[in-house]
């Protein structure tokens, strides 16, 4: 069995894995996809201490860091199901290919993904002009005009933290009120270059082929279609985790993420958790590294103490 099984590999799991195999002991990661939502990034600018670089040039580097160690790594492996320990003090994993995974630790790592909008033109012009991520992109559409899909606290965050850089936000919700907070609601409204819909279904993001121009709405109430230029869309209608496959075996938020504490300990001992997978607020890869390195070390603590 593993001393440390780590299940994801993102930048949480492959921290994860390179905080356990440097204490000495026997250590697995486990991912559908090494790289995580890495590979899906274009430029990233917020990665402290390096200036610029690309999701797959950085997910190659983790995956090259990683296999410095000792680190059994299982790429394209999906996770299906967890049987937390019983007498035999082994935690279990079967995955996909009917095969399972015994490990005295285990740490919990599979991300999350954004909810599309399922419209025509999103994929086509995704990191195009369609992003996922304000803290991420928002600087790229400077002096630019751009729209915020979702009325909810994080759209209506979006948008405030959009307002303040670029030119034009046009913020769109399906309801016919906004969903967020209060007093969000009310810094939004106070701002001048924001224009708010509501009642409005996105039916369309519009490009020139290299990048997006406008989007397409529908008044709900009129049914009329309206178009809008601009040269952003940010979609904010919700980060789903990736963690169907646990329900049941670790306590999980109303909103799917693993309950941790500070030390990244779910509600099952010896069992950890780390990055966009929880309940640690705001998701972003440094973030996820700390959090993982910060749940391997607590593994091994945990470890320590067994008999
Ligand atoms: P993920 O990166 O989601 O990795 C999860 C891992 O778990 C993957 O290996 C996946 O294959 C695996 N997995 C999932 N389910 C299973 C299963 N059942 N069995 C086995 N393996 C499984 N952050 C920034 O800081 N800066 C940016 O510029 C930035 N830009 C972004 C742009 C885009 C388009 C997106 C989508 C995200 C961006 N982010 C950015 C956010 C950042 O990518 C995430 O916060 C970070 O990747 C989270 O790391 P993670 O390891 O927790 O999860």
């Amino acid at each position: 069995p593993f001393d440390v099984l780590v299940v994801g590999g993102g930048p949480a799991g492959a921290a994860a894995a390179i905080y356990a195999a440097r204490k000495g002991i026997r250590t697995g990661v486990l991912s559908e996809r090494f790289g995580g939502q890495v590979l899906d990034t274009m430029g990233i600018e917020n990665f402290i201490s390096v200036q610029h670089t690309e999701g797959p040039k950085l997910a190659a580097q983790l995956e090259n860091h990683v296999k410095e160690y000792e680190v059994d790594v299982m790429n394209l492996q999906k996770a299906t199901a967890l049987v937390p320990a019983g007498e035999d003090g082994l935690h279990e994993i079967t995955l996909e290919n009917g095969a399972s995974l015994k490990a005295k630790t285990l740490i919990l790592s599979t991300g999350a993904r954004w909810r599309q909008m399922g419209v025509p033109g999103e994929d086509e012009y995704r990191n195009k002009g369609v992003a996922y991520c304000p803290h991420c992109d928002g600087p790229l559409f400077k002096g630019k005009r751009t729209a915020v899909i979702g009325g909810g606290n994080s759209g209506v965050e979006a948008a405030i933290d959009l307002a303040g850089i670029v030119a034009h936000v046009t913020l769109i919700e399906f309801d016919n009120q906004l969903r967020a907070d209060a007093v969000l609601q009310a810094k939004l409204r106070s701002m001048p270059n924001v224009t708010i819909v509501t009642s409005a279904l996105t039916t369309e993001v519009l490009g020139d082929g290299a990048k997006v121009t406008g989007l397409v709405y529908k008044d709900r109430e009129t049914g009329e279609l309206h178009t809008v230029e601009l040269e952003g869309i940010f979609v904010q209608i919700g980060l789903v985790p990736n963690t169907e496959w646990i329900k049941g075996a670790v306590d999980l938020s109303p909103r799917g993420e693993i309950e941790v504490d500070a030390r990244g300990a779910t509600s099952v001992p010896g069992i950890f958790a780390a990055g966009d997978a929880t309940t640690v607020p705001y998701k972003q890869i440094i973030i996820a590294m700390g959090e993982g390195s910060k749940a391997a070390l607590s593994a091994f603590d945990y470890l320590i103490r067994q008999g």
